[in-house]
C-alpha cells in the first residue's frame, strides 16, 4: 500500500492537536481533545493513537498508509531517541514517547519541541516559505522560539537551543524569569510581560485609559494595551515601544550570529500587526549589522494554531526521499 499521510500532533499542558497530513503539508482533517495530564502519561499516548485512528477513519484509511506520525512536546526533547527530558505542564520527565507511540501504532515517530515544531511549520507552509535559515518567535504568555539554520533545527547539546525567551536582555536589575534568572526577554516582551507594565502604567498615571480599563475589569489584557496605545494614549504607547523595543534588541542578536533570511513573529501578540512590527524593525535595524539587517525580512506568522501540527508533519516529512 503506498504510503502517502502524515500525522502531525501537537501536545499542549491544556490540548492536543492531532492533524492528518498529505506529504504537501495540506491538513486534510484535524481535531483537538483537551489533554487527560492527570491521568498519566501513557493516557496522553493513548488518547493521541485514538485520535488518529478517527482522523484516518474520516479518510477511510489506515495505520498502513500512514509514512509516520511527527509531535511536538512543550518541554526539552532528546531528538535522536525522541525521550521527552522534561514536560513541567504535562508533569513527564524522561518520557520515551517515540519508542512508546511506535509501539502502539507500528509506524515511525518523530518528537521535537513544540516552538521548534512551529518554527519549521512556518518554514513549510507558512511566513517562512522559501528561507532555509530563519529564526521564528512566538509571543504569547511566554516568548517561544526556534532558530532553523540550513533548513535544520539548532537543537543544542542538551536540547534546549533556540531558546529565544531566556535571550538575558537587561543583565541588571530586570523582571524575575520562571527559569530563575532575571531579565530575560520573556519577561520584557511577552504578553505577560506586556499586562505587567500596562497596569503598571495605569496604576501610576502614566496612562488614564488604562488606568478606566483597570477599574472597570480589574485587570488587563495585552489587547487592551495595544487598543489604547493604538487610540493614541501616550502610557499605553510607551509600554508598547519598550515591548518592541527589547524585542527587535534581542532579535538583532540573532541577526548578527545567524544572519537569517526571516524572522516570522506569531502568538497572540503579533496580531497588533504593523503598528508593533514597524517598531520591532526599528530596534533590530539600529542593533543589527547592515549587511545582516538589510537581507532579513520580519514577517508576521500565518499558520496559527496550525502551525505546530503542520511542523510536527514535517519532522516525518524531511526524513523522507
Ligand atoms: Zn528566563
Amino acid at each position: 500500500m503506498t504510503k502517502d499521510l502524515i500525522v502531525g500532533v501537537d501536545i499542549g499542558g491544556t490540548g492536543i492537536k492531532v492533524a492528518l497530513l498529505n506529504t504537501n503539508g495540506d491538513i486534510l482533517h484535524k481535531s483537538s481533545e483537551p489533554t487527560p495530564v492527570a491521568a498519566g502519561e501513557d493516557s496522553v499516548i493513548s488518547k493521541i493513537v485514538e485520535m488518529t485512528n478517527g482522523l484516518l477513519q474520516k479518510e477511510n484509511a489506515s495505520m498502513e498508509r500512514v509514512v509516520g506520525i511527527g509531535i511536538g512536546v512543550p518541554g526539552p526533547v532528546e531528538a535522536d531517541t525522541g525521550v521527552v527530558l522534561e514536560a513541567v505542564n504535562l508533569h513527564w520527565k524522561n518520557t520515551p514517547l517515540k519508542a512508546k507511540v511506535e509501539g502502539l501504532t507500528g509506524v515511525p515517530a518523530y518528537v521535537d519541541n513544540d516552538a521548534n515544531a512551529a518554527a519549521l511549520g512556518e518554514m513549510w507552509r507558512g511566513a517562512g516559505q522559501g528561507a532555509k535559515d530563519l529564526v521564528a518567535v512566538t509571543i504569547g504568555t511566554g516568548v517561544g522560539g526556534g532558530v532553523i539554520i540550513g533548513g535544520e533545527i539548532v537543537h543544542g547539546v542538551s536540547g534546549v537551543g533556540g531558546e529565544i525567551g531566556h535571550m538575558t536582555i537587561v543583565p541588571e536589575g530586570g523582571p524575575q524569569c520562571n527559569c530563575g534568572k532575571t531579565g530575560c526577554l520573556e519577561t520584557l516582551s511577552s504578553a505577560t510581560a506586556i499586562i505587567r507594565e500596562g497596569e503598571q502604567a495605569a496604576r501610576s498615571g502614566e496612562s488614564t485609559a488604562l488606568a478606566a480599563a483597570l477599574e472597570a475589569k480589574g485587570k488587563l489584557t495585552a489587547k487592551d494595551v495595544f487598543d489604547a496605545a493604538l487610540a493614541g494614549d501616550t502610557g499605553a504607547v510607551g509600554v508598547v515601544d519598550r515591548a518592541a523595543f527589547y524585542l527587535g534588541f534581542g532579535m538583532s542578536h540573532l541577526g548578527n550570529v545567524l544572519n537569517p533570511a526571516k524572522i516570522v513573529i506569531g502568538g497572540g501578540v503579533s496580531a497588533a500587526g504593523e503598528f508593533l512590527f514597524s517598531r520591532i524593525r526599528e530596534s533590530f535595524d539600529k542593533y543589527t549589522w547592515a549587511y545582516a539587517a538589510e537581507n532579513c525580512e520580519i514577517l508576521p506568522a500565518t499558520l496559527g494554531n496550525d502551525a505546530g501540527v503542520i511542523g510536527a508533519g514535517w519532522l516525518v516529512r524531511a526524513k523522507m526521499a
